[in-house]
């Protein structure tokens, strides 16, 4: 379909009329140039992983049309970024920052705030600014993604002596990730850890550099991220303080080779036992990288749909039975395990038989390498994640179900079988009630493992993409209520959250008010993101 055929009418920001939109439009094309911004008045058409879609969530929870901005913005420069912060504050325009907009299962590239304006920082400021070879540093605008620094290690010919740390998926903002606090696979898979340094344009248009990079000439800048005085850098993640428009982050040296292992854990029983030694082994770091323990069914879909291994199905969870089923089809265990020791071959096999033997007393488990599972086994994707080489296949498992929309609901639990057990118990009673899959993977770090628990449902049936709506809200609630709260949220879902970290009346999110009040008084960036509301919009109905 031609976009430019059928025409919307655009989403104003709040208490805009048409003609003062206008207006503010023409004012901020002077400040940057007429092409680089565009009225939101195309169809709001799906957009998917490759073409994602500036004009709304293509994963909306809500209504379709509601978290839509009212026009996209593509700055050249940290100047202009600063000019449009000054044209917001001008005009009362709040706004909303995105590197890429791949965010997708937490809000894609859509505002919060309904006719906010979208500054793509993706397109015009994408240059990778500098790789300090054997510092193993690079510095970085947020348009950068994981693929293209990738390739860019390669042009450069670097390919083989720095590794980057991919996500699930390599077409997101190396930065825009780190920033909204993702992880990845490889020993650097904290992407927050390894930042180094950052610029960043502050609500009133001014602009300041972290770290080292504070002191003009700066030559380590890249090297050791505290600086002098308090460290700021953490209050611009998961925030709506400032605009990030470069970052300084740290590679990977080649470790001179890499085990990629699984190991399945046949029944279900077994996650409690298989969390507690895994807790001994991450605390210990015998196991050094990002490991990831998933569903055997979540694993099932990336080999085919609901459909293939159950034509039945009707658009019902899956039974225990047939759970059980599948996962003989697919011969998978009910936990699948995926893990790498990075190093020289004669100390990884030693590794490996150590870990081997922590696991030998679980029933049935079984452990493989590359070399002793088919050509089309995940295991040899998530090799090459664990080698920082950015892959697709993860798009997989969207195929489920037919139309998939997806949710993500992630809380945090501790690397033990009792946190792991009544997770999953929760989770898949609550998906189950609403009529979903529970479809989860842990994420294993030294102290705690990210639950990922994705909610699919049919884009085609309101009805499906309300019950997820209602479904996660009772997830967070419920998990609150047990102690566990979310590393990470939705737009739709931030209010939500934000009230479970509620402790001594709310004392963090009044906190983060109070910040929000002093660095950004006109309330113009990012307001309602992670439930930090500006002082004009707090008790106005704005909370979802
Ligand atoms: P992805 O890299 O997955 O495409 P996005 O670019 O969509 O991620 O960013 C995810 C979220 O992080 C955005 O919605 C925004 O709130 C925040 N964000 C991303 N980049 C920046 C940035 N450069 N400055 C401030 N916030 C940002």
């Amino acid at each position: 379909s031609n976009p430019s055929t059928t025409k919307r009418e655009p989403t104003l920001p709040p208490g805009f009329s048409r003609e003062a939109f206008d207006r503010a439009i023409d004012d901020l094309r002077g400040a940057i140039g007429g092409e680089f911004v565009e009225i939101n008045d195309v169809p709001l058409n799906a957009g998917n992983y490759y073409h994602p879609s500036l004009s709304h969530d293509s994963y909306a929870v809500l209504e379709e049309d509601y978290f839509v901005p009212s026009a996209v913005a593509w700055p050249g420069s940290t100047a202009e970024v600063q000019a449009i912060v000054k044209w917001a504050n001008r005009w009362k325009i709040p706004l909303w920052p995105i590197s890429i907009g791949r965010n997708l299962g937490y809000g894609g590239s859509a505002p919060r705030v309904p006719g906010s304006l979208l500054i793509d920082l993706g397109r015009r400021m994408n240059k990778v600014l500098n790789i300090d070879e054997k510092a193993a540093t690079c510095l970085l605008q947020p348009g950068v993604t994981y693929i293209e620094l990738y390739e860019e290690l390669k042009r450069r010919g670097l390919g083989e002596k720095l590794w980057i740390d991919v996500p699930d998926l390599g077409g997101g903002s190396v930065v825009g990730n780190a920033l909204d606090r993702g992880v990845g696979y490889t020993p650097y898979g904290d992407h927050w850890a390894q930042h180094c340094g950052m610029e960043v344009v502050l609500a009133n248009g001014e602009v300041v550099r972290l770290g080292m990079d504070s002191m003009p000439g700066s030559k380590t800048g890249q090297c050791f991220p505290y600086g002098y005085g308090p460290f700021l850098d953490g209050i611009f993640t998961q925030s709506n303080f400032g605009i990030v428009t470069r970052m300084g982050m740290f590679l990977m040296p080649n470790p001179g080779g890499i085990l990629p292992f699984m190991i399945s854990f046949m029944h279900k029983e077994d996650l409690q036992p298989a969390v507690d030694i895994l807790q001994e082994l991450m605390v210990s770091r015998l196991l050094g990288n990002v490991p990831s323990l998933r569903l055997g069914l979540w694993d099932a879909a990336v080999y085919g749909s609901k459909d293939q291994y159950w034509p039945e199905n009707a658009g019902r969870p899956v039974t225990d039975e047939i759970e059980a089923e599948i996962l003989k089809k697919a011969d998978l265990g009910a936990w699948v395990f995926y893990g790498a020791f990075y190093g020289p071959d004669e100390l990884t096999s030693a590794q490996w038989k150590v870990v081997q033997s922590k696991f030998a007393g679980i029933r049935d488990v079984r452990f493989q390498l590359r070399e002793d599972v088919p050509e089309n086994s995940y295991l040899h994707d998530r090799a090459a994640v664990f080698a920082g080489v950015p892959t697709f296949r993860e798009l997989a498992w969207h195929q489920w179900i037919p139309n998939a929309g997806e949710l993500f609901f992630a809380p945090i639990s501790g690397v033990n079988g009792r946190d792991a057990v009544a997770q999953v118990d929760m989770c898949k009673k609550i998906c189950t009630k609403h009529g979903f899959d529970y479809l989860g993977t842990f994420y294993v770090a030294q102290r705690e493992m990210h639950h990922i628990v994705t909610i699919l449902w049919d884009r085609s049936k309101p009805e499906q993409r309300q019950a997820a709506d209602r479904c996660i809200r009772e997830l967070i609630r419920t998990h609150a209520e047990l102690g566990y709260g979310e590393y990470r949220s939705h737009i739709a879902t931030a209010d939500d959250i934000m009230a479970t970290y509620n402790w001594n009346d709310g004392a963090f999110r009044k906190l983060c008010e109070q910040l929000k009040d002093s660095l950004d008084p006109n309330g113009i960036l990012q307001p309602g993101r992670s439930g930090i509301w500006p002082k004009d919009y707090r008790g106005k109905g704005w909370e979802i």
